[in-house]
């Protein structure tokens, strides 16, 4: 067997990994408390259940158009004129099965040997895998702690190329929680129209998950890039929908056609009873999203005051997603190494900032989506841990 050279190419989530440990050790009998895994710990709301079980008792058990059946998108594009006020096509948006796969298909589109996709770092993995594994170079965008982890946008700028295709943005931000303050998104446009051949994609997946009165700033506020900017955005996270596998991209609308094709080429369309699930999820009442981001907000508020009174740790406070990023260079442990004995000696998972790019070194990823009780018991262990571990004493 011969494989193509990009599969060497391809990288992965270590969450994904992490939670394989972790349950392993859970299995033989360790009491594990899991702060790795990204995904909310709520159930999705009752009546978009109800919606996707009464879509398969009524019969929809076939194909449907490959960029998600009409009334999904239709629902899309009302949602997107609530939350952004903005004016949608709604023959621009392709119905995936989640965020990632919108992801997958503009490093698709763009990226060839020669290119260059730049993206966050430390941030989502996806990212630099599947720039890679398309055959472009991958080029990191590095976030600054002392910013809350913003990027700078002349220094973004400084990095545009002749070979520059995509720019990749993500706020509010996995895995540091932070969010981009308009002042640094407005710099990056004005300085972005002197490029007009680099196309942006904004992934928006947490743009329900703001706290402290901050509003989300989507980047469809910028008309002169409206033409070249692809939004990614879904249901897995604001509606606890991870399982289900749905997520849309809003593409310009010479792109629109081709994300299509890719569609079709690929995964044929989403499984019909759980586009049926994503209308409720959209016209229903929010209030589940509600509560669940306000319960979101106090357990961030709790474990990064816990975090911030362990020896050698100290963490910025997200004004976004559902993560925690502390900074662990005061206990003199690398991030995998605290990662792994976090794991092995105090049944605490959590994620080395390095699983998110060379510049999480020194950091670690902690979710908050997980109960009140579980994070004080965490953040109780790791403290002792750190106590007697850390060369912060
Ligand atoms: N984008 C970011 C920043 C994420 O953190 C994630 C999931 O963790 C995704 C996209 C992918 O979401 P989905 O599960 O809808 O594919």
């Amino acid at each position: 067997m011969k494989l193509s050279g990009r599969m060497a190419q391809l990288g992965t989530e270590t969450a994904f990994e992490v939670l394989a440990r972790a349950n392993a050790l859970a299995a033989q009998g360790k009491s594990v408390i899991n702060l790795g895994i990204g995904q909310p710990d709520f159930p999705t709301p009752g009546h978009i259940v109800e919606a996707g079980r009464q879509a398969l008792a009524d019969g929809y058990h076939g194909y449907t158009p490959a960029n998600g059946i009409p009334e999904l998108r239709a629902a899309v594009a009302a949602d997107i004129h609530r939350r952004h006020g903005a004016d949608v096509d709604p023959d621009h948006i392709v119905c995936v099965p989640g965020g990632k796969v919108t992801m997958a298909f503009a490093m698709l589109m763009f990226g060839e040997a020669g290119a260059e996709i730049m993206y966050p770092d430390p941030g989502f993995p996806i990212y630099r895998s599947m720039i890679e594994f398309s055959g472009a170079t991958a080029v990191p965008i590095r976030l600054h702690e002392a910013n809350g982890f913003s990027f700078s946008a002349d220094e973004v700028l400084a990095q545009i190329t002749g070979r520059t295709r995509l720019i990749i943005l993500n706020s509010p931000a996995n895995p540091t929680g932070g969010v981009v303050p308009r002042s640094e998104i407005d710099r990056l446009v004005e300085g972005l129209e002197r490029h007009p051949d680099v196309a942006i994609m904004s992934d928006e997946i947490y743009s329900c998950m703001t706290y402290d009165g901050l509003d989300h700033v989507t980047l469809l506020d910028y008309p002169s890039i409206r033409d070249r900017l692809i939004v990614l955005d879904g249901w897995s996270k604001t509606y606890a929908m991870t399982g289900w596998r749905l997520g849309w991209g809003l593409w310009p609308a010479n792109l629109a056609p081709l994300a299509g094709k890719l569609a079709v080429n690929t995964h044929s369309c989403v499984n019909a009873a759980t586009q049926f699930a994503g209308i409720a999820a959209l016209q229903g009442l929010q209030d589940a999203v509600q509560e669940m981001v306000a319960a979101f907000d106090t357990r961030r508020t709790r474990m990064v005051a816990l975090l911030n009174d362990m020896p050698g740790v100290s963490c910025v406070m997200p004004k976004g997603a559902f993560y925690a990023f502390p900074n662990i260079t005061g206990t003199g442990l690398d991030s995998a190494t605290m990662q792994d004995r976090l794991l092995q000696e105090t049944g605490v998972a959590a994620i080395a900032g390095t699983s998110f790019g060379r510049f999480g070194e020194g950091y670690l990823r902690f979710s908050c989506a997980s109960s009140i009780g579980n994070i004080e018991e965490a953040m109780a262990r790791m403290k002792a841990w750190l106590l007697e571990n850390s060369g912060a004493n």
